[in-house]
């Protein structure tokens, strides 16, 4: 049975109707599917984490292809639907909690105890409304992940994905880019999804960094400068960073951005992220 036909006998079946405000659009595409699946790289050695895995499509295939599945889903509807379809399976285990309260760290412990797996990696097609928090939770809890293979909204994926320095990077890129190198797999139209979001989306993977990308005193001094820069980046940055009170004074920040070599009239995104690790060491000096 294709995916369209299986998506709507499910749908009918358990009475639902798929709900916006939890980022319901389910997949029925089966080449997209197995182009996520094939692009996560996963193996019958890997521990895969899926986060709304909704009515149980890209799941199904995880389940075959992976050593163990385990998925996060705060929809008690989606749970009523995915223990019937999976309880059968052993390498299955569903947790009906809220991805982004959960606690990661608790859940992989625990599987580390029960399961010999080689390495773990988060496949999802995430509810869009909650993309950023779901991602910086995986990167920042430091959970030991292989990769982070995600469908989400293609705007973001561009945000996200961007190179540091470039026109298209804002804060979330330097954050990305400290803890994963990251890279598209492929582009997905609406009409790959019932209902059909409003948005093209995109699928992108983040292979996460052994050491993050640049070395600093302390990042979070580095990475409250990098908002900073980005709360006003219409503003040439030695504005921003004077505004945002960063620096006392445009003649302070001066000081610093010539030992950097950085220009008066310089904006945040043409910043490379070592510039601004080096920026928060001088200022923490
Ligand atoms: N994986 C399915 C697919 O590809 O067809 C569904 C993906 S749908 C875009 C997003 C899923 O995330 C939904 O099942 C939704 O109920 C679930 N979800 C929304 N908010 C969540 C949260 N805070 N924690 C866990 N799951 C959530």
């Amino acid at each position: 049975m294709d995916k369209l036909e299986e998506t709507k006998q499910l749908l009918k079946k358990y009475k639902i109707r798929a709900n916006k405000s939890l980022g319901q659009n389910f997949l029925i595409d089966g080449n997209v599917i197995e182009q996520i699946i094939t692009g996560s790289d996963i193996s019958k050695e890997d521990l895969v984490i899926e986060i709304g895995p909704g009515l149980g499509t890209l799941t199904n295939e995880l389940i075959q292809r992976a050593k163990k599945v385990i998925a996060i889903e705060l929809d008690p509807k989606m749970i009523t639907i995915l223990q019937d379809r999976f309880s059968k399976e052993e390498n299955f285990e569903i947790i009906f909690q809220d991805v982004l309260t959960c606690d990661l760290q608790q859940i992989l412990k625990q599987e580390q105890e029960k399961t010999n797996y080689s390495s773990i990696k988060v496949v999802a097609n995430l509810p869009y409304y909650i993309t950023t928090p779901i991602m910086m939770k995986l990167l920042e809890e430091k959970l030991p992940l292989a990769s982070i293979t995600v469908m989400i909204q293609k705007e973001v994926a561009e945000r996200l994905i961007a190179i540091p320095g470039t026109k298209n990077a804002g804060a979330i890129t330097y954050s990305i880019y400290y803890y994963a190198k990251s890279g598209k797999i492929l582009e997905v139209p609406n009409s790959c999804f019932i209902p059909e979001p409003e948005v093209t989306s995109e699928v992108i993977q983040l292979q996460i960094r052994e050491k993050p990308a640049v070395k600093t005193k302390d990042p979070k001094v580095m990475f409250s400068i990098i908002k900073s820069a980005f709360m006003q980046r219409r503003k040439t940055l030695v504005n921003a960073l004077v505004n945002t009170k960063v620096f006392i004074n445009k003649e302070e920040a001066m000081k610093i951005f010539n030992q950097l070599g950085i220009e008066e009239k310089a904006r945040a995104e043409e910043i490379p992220m070592e510039t601004y690790a080096k920026m928060a060491d001088l200022i923490l000096s």
